[in-house]
């Protein structure tokens, strides 16, 4: 970057923009393991980076960034694992955090207005202190962004009783690379949806709340994948849960850090199903336990596992990294698609976490316990995505797109809305200078003519036979060696 745009930005900026390489670090990463090879690929080092305080602040930056030609990537606070808010060709990162103000409630029909910025546990506290709360929220709630949900797209907690971010999110306003501030509700909105803040940076949402109820979890263990399956269909059809999530036995196993030897071979779950305490119904519960062959957990494991609703990646401590396979799953096919799962990888440390939600469906997620720095690792990651190839064979589908999955776009938006995404980006954005390589995959920087998700795809395909025996051994050992001194 040269001096005449540094002058600009700091011109313009003042204190909110830095160019100093240490602060810039915090910028070329998310929370996903990518190795390094992979990350050499793209120029993920940004110049510089912008803390927004203000619509003006976003203005000020796309207008510099339109002048001189210099890729804009916007980030909230870089917790999804898909690359979306990686730059991928330097230029400029759009650190939205700041920007993380309640705008206004309004009433009839309750919503809440905010700045992209705002952390969904901290809305959550503000909306309690007025009897109000949000809908739904992603498990990463205690540190990720209103606004860096919706152009992720996705579904968490309360999703199986009030639908997706999407359907939760009914306005807001973007600020596109021609620098005006728009406001769009309904499909209009549409375009701005799972696809990263390509089209242009959300400077506010306005989200449905609801009011604040206590919220009562019950624990269930279920002994088999089909007594699971069953107990989510019957729950659904006959109870009005807020939430239910399950866990496989592998996954229990490595958070508590228990000896996972044999993990595999215990076919049970533990399901978290949570109601709003006005839609809790005690007795129908009980009945479908029964018939779903299951067994009541105490009150007291049932709150404990409601507690750590938050933290999944404890189970981190165990591996030290983890390798993360995502998708859909249609419920009625999790008894085989689950069983065909674990047969496939029987020998790694694997644990699931599945969350039940709107439109008869699960979004799962496969951890397999490795570690990053390991020599294999690399050839290992080809391993997360067999479970996704399993579940497309099962009717599943593609959770998001974002940079490492940009190649799979077609299939998550289907040909039309694909083919308008790649269009609209030609009209308004021919150079591609907001967010570049998201859902339209970047190239090689070395290899100009290959895209880096064909190359990645290619790589995992060849691969994955050889990710399937290569086997992370470590295991529990270590930590549950130091845990017993031994
Ligand atoms: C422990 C854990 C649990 C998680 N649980 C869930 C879950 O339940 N459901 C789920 O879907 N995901 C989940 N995630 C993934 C991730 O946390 C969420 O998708 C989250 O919503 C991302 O928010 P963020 O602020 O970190 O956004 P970022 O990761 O910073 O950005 C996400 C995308 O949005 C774009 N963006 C950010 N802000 C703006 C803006 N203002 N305007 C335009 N574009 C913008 C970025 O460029 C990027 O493409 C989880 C992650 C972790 C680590």
């Amino acid at each position: 970057m040269n001096q005449r745009i540094r002058d600009r930005l700091k011109e313009k900026l003042e204190e909110r923009v830095t160019f100093d390489s240490e602060l810039l670090e915090v910028y070329d990463h998310d929370i996903g393991e990518i190795p390094s090879i992979i990350m050499s690929m793209i120029n993920c080092k940004p110049e510089a980076a912008i803390v927004a305080k203000s619509n003006q602040d976003v203005i000020d930056t796309l207008s510099i960034a339109n002048e001189f030609g210099i890729a804009v990537t916007p980030r909230g606070q870089g917790s999804s694992g898909y690359g979306g808010a990686i730059p991928t060709n330097g230029g400029i990162v759009l650190d939205m955090a700041c920007m993380n103000k309640i705008i206004s409630i309004n009433k009839e029909p309750l919503t809440v207005d905010v700045e992209p910025g705002i952390i969904w546990n901290n809305l959550s506290f503000e909306l309690r202190k007025i009897g109000l709360d949000n809908s739904i929220c992603p498990t990463s709630a205690p540190s990720s962004t209103v606004g860096g949900w919706f152009p992720k797209g996705g579904v968490g907690l309360g999703s199986m009783r009030y639908g997706s971010v999407r359907d939760v999110v009914t306005e807001i306003d973007v600020i596109d690379l021609d620098c005006k501030v728009r406001t769009y509700s309904g499909s209009d909105m549409e375009i701005y949806h799972q696809t990263c803040g390509i089209f242009g940076v959300i400077v506010r949402l306005r989200l449905k709340c609801i009011k604040a109820e206590r919220i009562v979890p019950y624990g269930v263990l279920l002994p088999n994948t089909e007594s699971a399956q069953s107990f989510i269909i019957k729950a659904r059809e006959r109870l009005k849960p807020y939430t239910i999530i399950l866990h496989s036995s592998g996954y229990i196993r490595m958070r508590k850090q228990e000896n996972y030897e044999n993990g595999n071979g215990t076919q049970d779950f533990h399901a978290l199903i949570a109601f709003e305490e006005s839609n809790k119904d005690d007795i129908t519960l009980k009945s479908i336990i029964d018939e779903s062959a299951g067994k009541s957990l105490s009150k007291e494991t049932a709150m404990e596992e409601w507690e750590d609703r938050f933290y999944p990646m404890r189970i981190k401590k165990f591996g030290p990294s983890v390798l993360v396979g995502e998708f859909y799953l249609p419920e009625k096919c999790f008894d085989r698609a689950w069983t065909e799962i674990e047969k496939d990888l029987a020998n790694d440390t694997l644990g699931m976490e599945a969350v039940v939600v709107n439109d008869n469906k699960m979004a799962v997620l496969v951890y397999i316990l490795d570690n990053a720095k390991s020599m294999f690792y690399q050839i290992r990651m080809a391993k997360a995505l067999r479970p996704l190839g399993i579940a497309l064979r099962y009717g599943g589908s593609f959770y998001t797109a974002g940079l490492w999955l940009a190649n799979n776009s077609k299939e998550l938006f289907g040909m039309k809305k694909y083919n308008y995404i790649v269009n609209t980006k030609k009209e308004r954005d021919s150079k591609l200078l907001l967010n570049p390589g998201k859902i339209i995959p970047p190239k090689i920087r070395q290899i100009p003519l290959l895209n880096i998700c064909v190359f990645m795809n290619l790589i995992s395909k060849l691969m994955s036979p050889i990710a399937k025996i290569s086997i992370y051994k470590n295991r529990y050992k270590s930590v549950f060696n130091e845990k017993h001194g031994e």
